[in-house]
């Protein structure tokens, strides 16, 4: 990354929302139900799945934790009336985790056993590091109460990983592998970008056995070929929306299969953050951004 993209990387959480918003607009479907499914169906248009996240993270009400609730309850409503081709994607702690271990899990399982009822998958999101031995447990609990339709994400940037692999390995696991956007410290996370990639490659070779299906998230070309060369069926390659589209329209074209993560809904700050840190030409969005607004244009960046 240039020296200017490291440095505004830093000054990000300075930027004012509204900039934040019209810059990382790609990133999100928008802010309504609605929006996630008019971006589904144009994404199965183009031969591409997808998973609907309902943004909401870390959340420590109530009454919020039970509107996300009802938010994915609502989505897989939807996907189902439309005959979509997606699942959903739920953070722990947008499920009530901060506000306790057994709140998270009656949540997510409420969720699963209605997706369930019509046919449909969920798929926990993996968060930090301090979520990691949770979410692994609510998965275990599901799978043993026989849920079958849900798979959880383990990332390649935490030293355990390959671990929690041969650990999981007895339930034939449906896992979303990738990075792992939570950076974490030295004892217990690779750090360096080489590595990362490399424990990637190990994890791939871990899955292909233990795994009952793989879906192969990234956006690095590396890591895409590697996964084509160590993968027998079943897997699939998994982008984020707005994120590297000519790379996903050649998987597609190639004959591969392609899942998009779709988020939506109004806490779009957070992620959006996140997203625009990864984000290798930052500097030049928020000046195109900032020089448009000048100008007196709209900043289409
Ligand atoms: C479907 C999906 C689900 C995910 N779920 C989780 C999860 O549950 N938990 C978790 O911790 N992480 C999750 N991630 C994030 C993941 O861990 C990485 O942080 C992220 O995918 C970037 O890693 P990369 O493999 O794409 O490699 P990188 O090396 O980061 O990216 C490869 C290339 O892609 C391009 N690129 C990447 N990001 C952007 C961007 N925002 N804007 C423009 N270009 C970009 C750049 O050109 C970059 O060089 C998910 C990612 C995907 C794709």
């Amino acid at each position: 990354m240039a020296i200017l993209d490291r440095a505004l990387v830093r000054l990000l959480p300075a930027v004012p929302r509204t900039v934040v918003r019209r810059i990382a607009d790609r990133y999100i479907a928008g802010e309504e139900l609605g929006d996630a499914v008019e971006t589904v169906a144009r994404l199965n248009a183009g031969g591409k799945t997808a998973t609907i996240d309902v943004l909401g993270e870390e959340v420590g009400r109530r009454e919020e934790v039970q509107e996300i609730t009802r938010a994915y309850l609502d989505a897989i409503e939807a996907i189902s009336e439309r005959g979509l081709d997606s699942n959903v994607s739920i953070k722990p702690t947008g499920l009530g985790l901060l506000l306790g271990y057994d709140v998270a899990r009656e949540n997510l399982e409420a969720v699963v056993r209605r997706a369930a009822e019509v046919g449909n998958f969920v798929r926990i999101d993996m968060e930090d590091a301090s979520t990691t031995e949770d979410t692994l447990r609510i998965y275990r609990e599901l799978r043993e109460a026989g849920l079958d339709n849900v798979g959880v994400v383990l990332q390649a940037r935490l030293r355990r990983t390959l671990d929690d692999i041969e650990a999981l390995a007895e339930l034939r696991p449906n896992i979303r592998i990738c990075k792992g956007i939570y950076l974490e410290p030295e004892e217990i996370a690779f750090t360096g970008f080489e590595e990362i990639r490399l424990n990637y490659v190990r994890c791939l070779e871990a899955l292909d056995s233990a795994a009952s299906f793989v879906g192969v998230a990234t956006h690095d070309e590396f890591l895409v070929s590697e996964a084509k060369r160590v993968m027998q069926e079943p897997y699939e390659f998994q982008m984020l929306l707005g994120v590297r589209e000519p790379l996903g329209d050649q998987l597609v074209r190639d004959g591969a299969r392609l899942r998009i993560y779709v988020p939506y809904g109004r806490q779009w700050y957070e992620y959006s953050l996140r997203r625009l840190q990864e984000n290798p030409r930052i500097a030049g969005y928020v000046a195109t951004d900032t020089l448009g607004r000048v100008l007196g244009r709209n900043g289409s960046a």
